[in-house]
């Protein structure tokens, strides 16, 4: 535990970060700025990053007389921080009327203390699949080439090959061509949700854009089977996920996964077959579970009906299917996790923690992956139409709240491999 809270941190619009040593650095909780405990603070993991917040002021403690005031010495910064790891509070900071919409990145609270920088957040997944010491960018490109050249006619490994590992850098495929761990198989160009936040399309009125394009073809269940076959063969703990960033809802090809999913486990019995989705369709997930599928992911910003659907803005389907999805796959003895984006004054309202231990019991849920939220907080308030938020836990308390009462709950920020949801949970993965 640190000693004392750390300096706020401001930036001169030249991308050059300072600490203003007159002022500790507040937290943001829901619509509010408070002092963060100082058990609550962390080194700022490696592979974090720092970010400019522009038109922006950050909120801070005088460190002489206590009082609120904001940093007038230049514009707010915020800390980017690495998976597999929740953040408590989000950055405090006030906004300037014509304050551009921040992208899609979560917004953590960030200060200086010692000469290193500090975010109040926990590391939550002792999986290491995604640190970034663990990629070596070289041996990335040798596997893309090497792979290219097995599947020349495979539009899939093509797309996780130029835009997923090479472009976008995502670590799923970078672990792919890397012949490891899980391997992301997106297969939907459409989607029956429509998220304000959405990843993988944003609306041309919208000023912010998409971190990745969404997938632009169909692929078909053999072009699935021949390079995912290979992978649950030969990968340590290995998994493959359909249901990516780059895409749109895999339950939206339910007939191609399944046909797919059949295939594969005529030819390999090893591994996890697992789905990230919006959980809109309970008899598709029917459907996959008869195929083969071993686990189940459902992305949601909330476990309250008006606050999901606000955000998601479903498409003839609603809350009570993903519930249901959820209890198929208990139903099927598959695994089940949350991807549940953490909103510190949101997700931990009183309200939000009785919903959650309301569908912890109803579901027999796994797993929560306790996910940052990629998104400008002021937008996404404004956006489901929450002008003050209420009561809160705090995010430390409600993690150990739900940890206390439901100790077979499973925490962390990745799918499990098998080797986890069947056996030792507890796996030693410094020698993953
Ligand atoms: S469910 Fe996923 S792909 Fe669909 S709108 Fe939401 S974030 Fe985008």
């Amino acid at each position: 535990m640190i000693e004392q809270s750390p300096y706020i941190l401001y930036s001169d619009g030249n991308g050059n970060i300072f600490e203003d040593t007159s002022l500790y650095t507040t937290g943001r909780t829901g619509w509010d700025a408070l002092p963060i405990p100082e058990d609550e603070w962390i080194e700022l993991p490696e592979g974090g990053q720092l970010y400019e917040l522009p038109g922006r002021r950050g909120i801070g403690i005088d460190v002489k007389t206590g009082e609120m005031r904001l940093c007038d010495k230049g514009w707010g910064v915020a800390a980017f921080i690495p998976p597999a790891h929740t953040g408590f509070y989000m950055s405090a900071y006030e906004t300037e009327p014509n304050a551009p919409t921040l992208p899609l990145f979560c917004y953590t609270a960030a200060g200086w203390l010692n000469d290193k920088f500090y975010v109040p957040a926990t590391r939550i997944e002792q999986d290491i699949r995604q640190d970034c010491a663990g990629y070596d960018q070289s041996k990335v490109e040798f596997g893309v080439d090497a792979l290219l050249k097995v599947y020349p006619h495979n539009r899939l490994v093509d797309h996780l090959a130029n835009n997923c590992a090479l472009t976008y850098q995502c670590p799923a495929a970078r672990n792919y061509f890397l012949g490891r761990w899980e391997c992301p198989v997106p297969t939907s160009p459409a989607c029956n949700a429509n998220c304000h936040g959405c990843i993988s399309f944003q609306p041309e009125e919208e000023t912010i854009v998409s971190t990745q394009d969404r997938l632009t073809f169909k692929p078909s269940a053999e072009e699935i089977v021949e390079f995912t076959v290979p992978h649950l063969e030969t990968a340590p703990y290995p998994i493959i996920s359909f249901g990516q960033g780059c895409e749109g809802e895999p339950l939206l090809m339910w007939q191609t996964i399944a046909a797919a999913i059949t295939e594969i486990r005529k030819h390999t019995t090893k591994g996890s077959i697992n789905i990230n989705t919006n959980g809109s369709k309970p008899d598709a997930v029917q459907e996959l579970c008869e195929a083969g599928l071993n686990s189940i992911r459902v992305s949601t910003n909330s476990v309250q009906k008006h606050i999901y659907e606000a955000y998601y803005r479903p498409n003839n389907y609603t809350f009570e299917d993903i519930i249901e999805s959820m209890k198929v796959v208990r139903r099927n003895g598959g695994w089940v996790s949350i991807n549940y984006f953490v909103f510190p004054g949101m997700t931990d309202s009183v309200a939000e923690y009785e919903a959650l231990r309301k569908l912890i019991s109803e579901t027999g849920l796994n797993m929560i992956q306790w996910r940052n939220f990629n998104i400008d907080p002021d937008w996404y308030l404004g956006k489901i139409g929450v002008h003050e938020t209420g009561e809160f836990l705090g995010v430390k308390q409600l993690l150990e709240l739900i940890r206390e009462e439901f100790p077979d709950v499973k925490f962390g920020y990745f799918n499990p491999p098998a080797e986890r949801m069947t056996g030792n949970y507890e796996l030693d993965f410094a020698h993953h």
